[in-house]
């Protein structure tokens, strides 16, 4: 996918683009982007703006826009999580600051990107900071975020901020049409949103797959036929990002129907939704999931259920 194929990212483009002609576009972006809107895309194409030597940049073709999209460039840096712990680490963070302070290969920009930006941890957003306070001449710094509140709000004071959503459901499938993605997009979209690009790449099959198991699974427990331990344990193993976002939806849509006959007890679904949605944001925290989640299947499962469980 080429950032110049998705619609919904041109007037960010544009501004981009304006920006650095005009010599205001600053040596930080931060770009705010719903997961699975193209942020990501969107930071590719901000190197090629600025390490691209066409007029008008960036032509998409050169060697140097290629490198770019290939992530090859030699002027070109990117700092992600690695290991287990879904962190970006300060030592990760010195590499890459390092890197971007030496003199360019081709004589231009230097760029860096880092992604997701919210999983810096303290150490690694304080040492980025000093970057940022005092940065290199001719380096572009591009950072990443879903939830930029995660981010101290000194690097967020530092960085041009854009903000990238997806164009809305019609706008969306009308999309995923145009590039031959069918299907059932509106049960998957209920699953994973209106995000264009998670659309594009989801296995829609083995979702709907997971989604039926799922609500059978949490039916059970409802019902007092199954053990939350059991089923916390297997689902923070397997698809746990999935099963949340099913979890989810499965309780929107018991809400809304609850809400329609003006029955069940909607105070009580409503804080259930709210503790699952709270779930879903600690993802990629360093929070036991099994445990998290065994507390919410519980609760779900209620007292009197949780009673004869666990005392026999
Ligand atoms: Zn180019």
């Amino acid at each position: 996918m080429m950032p110049a194929d998705c619609f919904w990212l041109m007037p960010a483009m544009e501004a981009l683009r304006k920006a650095h002609q005009a010599g205001r576009l600053g040596q930080a972006l931060l770009i705010h982007a719903d997961p699975g809107c193209g942020g990501e895309l969107l930071a590719e194409w901000a190197t090629q703006l600025v390490l691209c030597r066409q007029d008008p940049a960036p032509c998409g073709e050169c060697i140097d826009c290629r490198r770019c999209a290939a992530a090859q460039h030699p002027d070109l840096f990117a700092v992600q999580p690695i290991g287990e712990s879904k962190q970006i680490r300060v030592t990760e963070v010195r590499d890459f600051c390092a890197e971007l302070s030496l003199t360019s290969h081709g004589g231009g920009y230097r760029a860096g990107v880092i992604a997701p930006a919210d999983s810096l941890n303290v150490a690694a957003a304080n040492s980025l900071l000093k970057t940022l306070e005092e940065p290199p001449p001719r380096t572009l710094i591009v950072l990443v975020a879903a939830t930029p509140s995660r981010l101290p709000a000194t690097v967020r004071s530092r960085c041009m901020r854009l903000r990238v959503t997806a164009p809305g459901r019609t706008a969306t499938f009308a999309w995923l049409a145009d590039h031959g993605r069918t299907g059932d997009l509106a049960a998957a979209a209920d699953i994973l949103g209106d995000a264009p690009l998670a659309l594009l790449a989801a296995d829609l099959a083995e979702i709907g797959r997971v989604r039926a198991e799922s609500v059978r699974a949490l039916e059970e427990i409802e019902r007092g036929r199954a053990d939350p331990s059991q089923l916390a344990e297997r689902w923070s193993r397997e698809d746990y990002a999935l099963r949340l976002a099913c979890i989810e939806a499965w309780l929107g849509a018991r809400i809304r129907l609850s809400a329609r006959l003006s029955n069940g007890n909607i105070a009580r679904q409503f804080g259930l939704l709210d503790a699952v949605r709270e779930l879903r944001r600690e993802i990629d925290t360093p929070l036991n999931k099994s445990v998290a989640l065994e507390r919410w299947l519980w609760r779900l499962a209620g007292a009197e259920t949780e009673r004869r469980l666990r005392h026999g």
